[in-house]
């Protein structure tokens, strides 16, 4: 019996028509795939990208060098040097994270009392090399100023949250 329904199936093409039925359903569909990267999905302003160093309005450095970022990192990627500076502020000579060792958990971001570090919306920064992966203050800093008004923003939706 199982023989004659294979045999029946096999002649009246009923899988190809199936399998072309369901081509046609879908043709009509909203497609479920994007063309990346020419277009892009939505991302939550939670989404934790590449690290960046923010400023003030001012141009004035929000990181005061407390250093709880660098205690908090589960990765030991972040690496901070410090000292006072002439007006008393305490700020960093250096900044560094290891991006090849961040496994993007946001600890950094939520450790900082001053939304200094955080974890923009940028996905996009693949290298060639390791060493490109080190990020040091003058790049996050860049970073920083680059995505403000985006990263601004995303501090703007999450706070309630907080
Ligand atoms: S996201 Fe996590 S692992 Fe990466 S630097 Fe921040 S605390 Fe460290
Ligand atoms: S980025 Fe924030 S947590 Fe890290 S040292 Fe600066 S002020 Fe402190």
């Amino acid at each position: 019996m199982a023989g004659l329904d294979r045999i029946a199936r096999t002649f009246l093409l009923t899988e190809l028509l199936g399998g072309l039925a369901t081509t046609l359903r879908y043709m009509f569909k909203p497609k479920a795939t994007l063309n990346y990267p020419y277009e892009k999905g939505a991302l939550s302003p939670r989404f934790r990208g590449e690290h960046a160093l923010r400023r003030y309005p001012n141009g004035e450095e929000r990181c005061i060098a407390c250093k709880l970022c660098e205690a908090v990192c589960p990765a030991e990627a972040i690496t901070i040097e410090a000292e006072p500076r002439e007006d008393g502020s305490r700020r960093t000579t250096r900044y560094d994270i290891d991006m090849t060792k961040c496994i993007y958990c946001g600890l950094c971001e939520e450790a900082c009392p001053v939304d200094a570090i955080v974890e923009g919306p940028n996905y996009e920064f693949a290298t060639e090399t390791r060493e490109e992966l080190m990020y040091n203050k003058d790049k996050l800093l860049a970073n920083g100023d680059r995505w403000e008004a985006v990263l601004a923003r995303r501090i703007e939706l999450d706070a309630p949250y907080r």
